[in-house]
């Protein structure tokens, strides 16, 4: 699970630690991806700071090829994490303003997945390449040229074979 109960440690005095193994799917961008890694919490006089490792992988597109690849996913990132609710009374907290948002929930749990989503969809580049070398799709008959060539780039490659491309053209003409 990528959430967690921290009603104990909010009951723990400021600067008490606590570290944990997560293990779970996320849904990143309509998909579930698997995710996992390590995290630290520490908690602070409004909340919990959580600094998190997590590795991971997701499946994204291609800008060139539109052809899906998984991208791996190396997380590491730190986040502050507020009460929402007062662990004596129950009552409502106000929350900081000009802050991150996010909260741990009114039942004390803390949830990863909103900052793994964000800090995943960060980590892919706006083009992102499903190899560096990737071939792309032909612009004439869209066929995806890192799986075979078509034919349009074959007459392409050698100009010496227009005329009898010329002529195939012809005698096709005649059938
Ligand atoms: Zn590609
Ligand atoms: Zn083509």
């Amino acid at each position: 699970m990528l959430a967690i109960n921290v009603s104990q440690q909010l009951k723990e005095p400021i600067g008490s630690e606590r570290e944990y193994d997560l293990d779970g799917p996320v849904d990143i961008d309509g998909e579930e991806s698997p995710v996992s890694g390590h995290v630290k919490m520490m908690r602070t006089d409004r909340g919990i700071i959580v600094k998190a490792n997590l590795t991971g992988e997701m499946k994204i597109t291609c800008s060139r090829c539109l052809a899906e690849f998984n991208w791996p996913l190396k997380l590491d990132f730190q986040e502050e994490y507020f009460q929402t609710v007062d662990m004596v009374s129950g009552s409502r907290l106000s929350l900081p303003k000009d802050t991150g948002n996010f909260t741990i929930d009114p039942k004390h749990i803390l949830d990863f997945r909103e900052a793994v989503r964000q800090y995943a969809l960060l980590s892919v580049p706006m083009k992102a390449l499903c190899q560096e070398k990737c071939a792309g799709v032909c612009p004439e008959c869209g066929q995806n040229l890192n799986q075979e060539p078509c034919e349009c780039s074959m007459k392409k490659v050698d100009p010496r074979w227009a005329p009898l491309l010329k002529l195939e053209d012809k005698l096709k003409g005649k059938e």
